[in-house]
């Protein structure tokens, strides 16, 4: 098995190759605004980088965990140059099921999510820009819940669709009440939705010319009924944006002969791998609170052997994961570079590794893109990218 991690300072760029994959699977490709910002161009430098990595595979597949500009920035950046335009073609990409028109409160929530960031770049919204790219692609689209396969031998722990469209029912319901935004505005918000819900399915069966049509409605720009409902929720912040990252697609390679034969994961396999998008610890709860009725090939293991721990990170999506970590074997992955961000409150504060993941981790071998590890007491290897390097971590 094999794990290629990119530097996208803070954002996502993984490829995983050989026995758990059919060809080389892309997971995630993006990286924030503000990131990797000096020396100057060194972002476009990263993007190029990997945008050359997956131009050399002639056969390729791409999974999205979750919609935020910071796992599938890259896309978009690369479909803009003539060069990769042509070549960035997957066979198949896995993008999180939340497309279901029976759950129209989470599709919508995705959308509120994902586009009240990008309202002031106009007149393009990042996720139609997105899928539109897709349909020029053609290739399969696959949607991904728990217990569906990905490529040959990974397996989705998540998302649960009806757990993810009850917590978006809840945040759509506290909008209203709170007047965020009103009935009209959720009408905008629905015709929206539905395009781009009737879109995706079009594209699952392959019928790309008419869902691009469908996609090529949404113009925010011709639309100022809906620009204004957008720019109306931006301004009032909202608990939506958790929401956009507790639909990641979160996954593991699939239970083997080992279980099969009874035994439960107790033993360390030098192969176990788990992916977790930007999940936030309420999914974990839910993930690791499971029915113990469930198919075996759904549980967790023990222990891994690589971890790619959620939300780069960061304090706010901790998690701690090391019951998982086998002291001195296990590799685990932060994407993370600090940048500014503002707090609720409109305060400034650097969002970097959480000082708990400092500690929870220091058995571990610990691969980041954050130049400022070295207080760390890791007893394992630490490495650090620098500048636009990747990385072969396994
Ligand atoms: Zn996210
Ligand atoms: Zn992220």
């Amino acid at each position: 098995m094999s794990v290629t991690m990119f530097n996208c300072g803070f954002g996502d760029c993984f490829c995983i190759e050989d026995e758990y994959v059919e060809r080389p699977l892309y997971v995630d490709f993006g990286i924030i605004s503000g990131s990797l910002k000096s020396p100057k161009g060194l972002r476009e430098l990263s993007e190029m980088k990997i945008g050359l990595h997956m131009w050399q595979q002639k056969e390729k597949d791409f999974l999205l965990t979750h919609f935020h500009e910071d796992h599938y920035s890259g896309i978009l950046f690369l479909h803009g140059k003539k060069y990769f335009q042509d070549n960035m073609k997957f066979n198949t990409v896995y993008l999180p099921n939340v497309f279901d028109p029976s759950f129209q409160n989470t599709i919508l929530s995705v959308i509120i999510s994902t586009t009240h960031k990008s309202v002031y770049r106009l007149p393009k919204l990042d996720l139609v820009e997105f899928l539109k790219i897709l349909c020029d692609n053609k290739s399969n689209i696959r949607l991904i819940s728990r217990g569906d396969r990905i490529s040959k031998n990974l397996i989705a722990l998540w998302p649960v669709k009806n757990l993810v469209e009850e917590e978006s029912t809840t945040e759509i319901s506290n909008l209203i009440e709170n007047r965020v935004i009103n009935a009209s505005d959720v009408e905008n918000l629905i015709s929206m939705a539905t395009n781009i819900n009737t879109a995706v399915g079009l594209m699952v069966n392959g019928e790309f010319e008419k869902a691009k049509r469908k996609l090529e409605a949404i113009n925010p720009k011709e639309n100022q009924a809906l620009l204004a409902t957008l720019t109306k929720i931006k301004r009032k912040g909202n608990k939506l944006n958790e929401l956009g990252n507790n639909i990641s697609i979160v996954f593991q390679n699939e239970i083997d002969q080992r279980e099969a034969c009874g035994e439960i994961m107790e033993e360390y396999e030098s192969r176990d791998i788990l992916f977790t998008g930007d999940v936030s610890k309420s999914v974990w709860n839910m993930i690791t609170h499971m029915p113990k009725c469930e198919p075996k090939n759904l549980r967790m293991f023990a222990k891994y052997h690589l971890i790619k721990i959620p939300h780069h990170g960061t304090k706010c999506y901790y998690y701690n994961f090391e019951k998982y970590i086998v002291s001195g074997k296990t590799v685990c992955l932060i994407p993370n570079e600090p940048i500014a961000k503002k707090d609720k409150n409109g305060k400034p504060h650097v969002w970097g590794i959480a000082d708990e993941y400092k500690g929870d981790l220091k058995e571990a071998h610990v691969y980041t893109s954050q130049n400022n590890i070295s207080s760390w007491k890791s007893t394992g290897t630490k490495k650090e990218m620098i500048g636009f390097d990747l990385m072969k971590v396994l």
